[in-house]
């Protein structure tokens, strides 16, 4: 073994320690779930760099998780047989924050610890939550594949403030995969207990497909204890949770089991799970999260559905299975028809695949649909953290375009306040007689599109405006020309034609008006030149001597206003 070199953590890893020692301790034993969830993932991980590459087994194709405990030397272990780390995963792993979105997570923290700790339970935490009940954490790796002499070994110690180093060496490791060691500190040591463990394990893990194993205990006369024995018993129930009938499943094990596929803290706010029989058989158990994860608006971030074939883990981030608008969503697909040795090239191609990512999509868009009917508060929430990634599929997903007009939520002049919550068939609802359009305006800011002189001849009239401020509004406007049979007419455009709104004084009015003012129109149209296609009198306004439109083929102002800013 080499020399053990010390090494300094990211300063975003200095903080997240510091902050968790501090602020998570209520929350201690999720420290357990995190350690078994990683190494759960280490387990499919291998078997899915296994597929085409079966000698990184080593003749040991049984996943398997572990845990133990010394009572004499306080201590808690983790381990797997996974796929391990090599020296530079370690330092990047273990060294560092990847995430992307971890810098601006850092600047919102407050130093106010409960909200702090609140902001903290949505980042996850992950491996370093092992530092809430370890004043030392040593960590035992090797990558699978590589000699048994290329194991990897990182420590770090900290006591009532967060250590800013760790050190690693090199050491021999027989087996691939990863122990963790974990020194419980002073207040955590009541941990040490096989019971304690156990009861953990069966809260928070029971869902994991890898058997967790743990030595069987008997009551010892001699002792007065509970005393380890040389034989291993499963502690969770390691099945493939979305294979149980659902009203076998309770909600709780749903919840646990969002966070881990999630890597969430919190708690999922809706989720689906079905069998889709016929000529493609598979199980699909998908999750919409409550918040928005740290890296939501970078198109090509993690997809959130493991794909799997007869229980099997194939893959993570099967981006195939679901369409981008969708990617917040998060969960498993298990397909019956697949073969076991499908590779993303594969996937790629397969028809299988794009039957599937139909069904999702029409699964997804359904729970979106019933939660909007069922439970509006929930939908709310859903909106205000995604909705403006649900938009983008007006624009990309043809086939349910109809469907997705139907999820979307604007504000409006009906209540004038920026809260997105009118739907268009709230709005046709609402729709006065004679009137045969939806009418919205956009802008670059909500009280700009509130403000907007083009609303004047239909607050007078009282007539409801969508007002659209978000940047995606103009370019999904372009997509929708109509909702249900009704066209959306930007109130913005030429030369707006009311319709059954206008009654016949009003249309005699204007045109007298219109021949009054023909010379000082004509004025107009000289001083300003190239300037502008044309200057009409108007009836619209009510309060506002004069304003700009454009006209219906040309493209809105705001977009306009984007393209020019983006240099076109
Ligand atoms: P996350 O699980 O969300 O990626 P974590 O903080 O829990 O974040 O883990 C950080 C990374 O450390 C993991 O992505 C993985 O690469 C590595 N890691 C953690 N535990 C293990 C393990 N038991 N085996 C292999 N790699 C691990
Ligand atoms: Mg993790």
């Amino acid at each position: 073994a080499s020399t053990a070199e010390k090494m300094n953590f990211q300063t975003e890893v200095k903080q997240l320690l510091h902050l968790m020692i501090h602020s998570l301790y209520s929350n201690r034993e999720i420290f357990l779930r995190e350690l078994i969830s990683n190494a759960s993932d280490a387990c499919d991980k291998l078997r899915f760099e296994a597929l085409d590459k079966a000698e990184l087994f080593e003749g040991d194709g049984e996943l398997r998780i572990r845990v133990d405990y010394d009572e004499s030397a306080a201590t808690v272990t983790v381990s797997d047989n996974g796929i391990g780390m090599s020296r530079d995963e370690v330092i990047t792993n273990l060294g560092t924050i990847a995430k992307s979105g971890t810098r601006e997570f850092f600047s919102q923290l407050t130093g106010d610890q409960k909200k702090d700790a609140n902001l903290i339970g949505q980042f996850g935490v992950g491996f370093y939550s092992a530092f809430i009940v370890a004043d030392k954490v040593s960590v035992n790796t090797r990558r699978a594949g590589l000699a048994a002499d290329q194991g990897v070994r990182w420590t770090c110690s900290m006591g009532e403030d967060a250590a800013g180093e760790y050190t690693i060496e090199s050491i021999d490791k027989a087996g691939r995969g990863t122990e963790i060691t974990l020194h419980l500190r002073e207040d955590a040591r009541d941990l040490v207990n096989g019971w304690q463990l156990r009861q953990l394990i069966r809260k928070y893990s029971d869902h994991i497909i890898q058997p967790i194993l743990m030595k069987k205990e008997a009551w010892d006369e001699e002792a007065k204890a509970q005393v380890k024995g040389d034989e291993d018993e499963t502690v969770n129930q390691a099945n493939a949770l979305w294979t149980r009938p659902r009203n076998e499943i309770t909600d709780e094990e749903y919840k646990a089991f969002y966070k881990h596929v999630g890597h969430d803290f919190a708690e999922p706010l809706a989720w689906v799970h079905a069998k889709v029989e016929g000529r493609h058989e598979y199980t699909q158990l998908l999750y919409v999260p409550e918040n928005a994860p740290f890296d939501l608006w970078d198109r090509n971030a993690r997809h959130g559905i493991k794909l799997y074939v007869k229980r099997v883990f194939i893959m993570d981030d099967a981006e195939k299975l679901l369409p981008t608008y969708l990617r917040f969503v998060r969960g498993v697909v298990d397909s019956a028809d697949l073969p076991l040795n499908v590779s993303r090239e594969i996937l790629q191609e397969s028809k299988d695949i794009d039957t599937i990512r139909a069904g999702c999509t029409k699964k997804v868009l359904g729970m979106l649909e019933d939660m909007a009917t069922n439970a509006a508060e929930k939908y709310a929430t859903f909106w205000q953290a995604f909705g403006n990634v649900l938009k983008e599929g007006v624009g990309e997903d043809f086939a349910n375009k109809d469907k997705i007009a139907g999820l979307l939520r604007f504000a409006s002049t009906e209540a004038d306040t920026p809260d997105q919550t009118v739907s268009l068939a709230d709005y046709i609802g609402r729709m006065k007689a004679g009137q045969e359009k939806i009418y919205f305006v956009t802008a670059e800011s909500f009280n700009a599109a509130k403000n907007s002189p083009h609303l004047e001849v239909f607050r007078k009239k009282g007539i409801e405006v969508l007002l659209l401020s978000d940047r995606v509004d103009e370019w999904v406007i372009g997509y929708l020309n109509e909702f249900d049979g009704k066209p959306l007419q930007s109130v913005a455009k030429g030369g707006l034609d009311l319709g059954g709104l206008e009654d016949e004084e009003e249309k005699k009015a204007a045109e007298q008006m219109a021949d009054e003012f023909k010379a000082l129109v004509e004025r107009f149209k000289t001083s300003l030149g190239e300037r502008v296609k044309d200057v009409r009198v108007t009836n619209r306004l009510t309060d506002s001597p004069a304003c700009l439109v454009t006209d219906d083929q040309d493209m809105g102002m705001n977009l306009a206003r984007i393209l020019k800013a983006a240099g076109q």
